[in-house]
């Protein structure tokens, strides 16, 4: 019975693994660090930048007067209160990923993250 490989064979197609799992950690670690800003806009004017880098918490006014408690953690945002009637906002719980979104429609507040991966810029009027 023969051997299917030869020990050097062996040697370089483990250093080819190994090549590509560094690889596929460098791109890892270099596309996750670049989706780390949420934008917030009330009626569609930026109001706050949030580096999701950072774990913090603060109150968002939509334009009725309304509150919506946004919450950063390992680099997640999310909407965990708010006074608004559907409360579809924290429904929609954290988000992570370039070009997802919270809406909150009866406080007209919108939260997206923001990547350099894709383009992202304007809304595509998807309804969530
Ligand atoms: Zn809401």
């Amino acid at each position: 019975m023969q051997k299917l490989f030869k020990k050097s064979d062996l040697i370089i197609i483990g250093g080819l693994i190994v090549l590509s799992l560094i690889g596929a950690a460098f791109y890892f670690f270099v596309s996750g660090k670049k989706a780390a800003k949420a934008e917030i806009l009330v009626d569609a004017k930026l109001v706050q930048t949030v580096d999701l880098s950072k774990n913090q918490t603060f109150t968002v006014t939509g334009v009725d007067g309304g509150t919506n408690l946004v919450v950063v953690s390992d680099g997640k945002i999310a909407v965990t209160d708010a006074d608004c009637p559907d409360k579809i906002c924290v429904n929609t719980g954290a988000i992570s990923k370039p070009g997802q979104t919270i809406v909150c429609m009866p406080h007209r507040v919108v939260v997206q993250i923001k990547g350099n991966s894709t383009d992202e810029d304007g809304f595509d009027g998807e309804a969530r």
